[in-house]
């Protein structure tokens, strides 16, 4: 079971690198995605309009989603991601993802792919989303989005449009 979903990733991942487009392109999601969160926290979005429009992104074709640490380690392992790089980047989203399951919500690893001069660029990512399947109110929910968003010690340029 574990093996058919890693044999999953490797042809997803396969896919994404062949579909990769510009940066520019990229970051065209990237802001949409930082809208959606900052209507959602600002009351303009139900927990249900903000997954449903969450979950339109998610399925882009330039993106790997990890749903567990585990995947998130293999997806970088086989894409030649040094080990110092990864160490960075598990810091930084780890914290995102764990204090959005410690309130509660899911939370998913999102690796955004572009197109370079010599290859491909990558932008690693949380999604935290706001669950129907528990009992916590819309604004339960926005304070865990909120909270997960700052959790890394050092927040990125991302994580601050999220709560401008
Ligand atoms: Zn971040």
């Amino acid at each position: 079971m574990i093996n058919q979903r890693m044999q999953h990733l490797k042809s997803i991942i396969d896919k994404v690198k062949r579909n990769a487009t510009s940066l520019s392109e990229v970051e065209a999601y990237e802001q949409q995605e930082a809208m959606i969160i900052r209507e959602f926290l600002s009351h303009k979005l139900s927990s249900e309009q903000y997954e449903a429009k969450l979950n339109r992104l998610t399925h882009e074709p330039q993106r790997v989603i990890c749903k567990t640490v585990e995947e998130l380690k293999f997806v970088l392992d086989y894409l030649g991601v040094s080990e110092k790089e990864q160490q960075d980047l598990f810091e930084h989203e780890k914290a995102h993802f764990n204090e959005a399951k410690a309130n509660g919500l899911q939370a998913r690893f999102c690796l955004t792919f572009y197109r370079t001069a010599s290859g491909f660029g990558l932008i690693p990512g949380t999604q935290v989303h706001a669950t129907l399947l528990n009992t916590l109110s819309d604004d339960e929910r926005r304070m865990g989005v909120r909270t997960s968003i700052t959790a890394p010690k050092n927040m990125s340029e991302a994580d601050m449009q999220m709560l401008l």
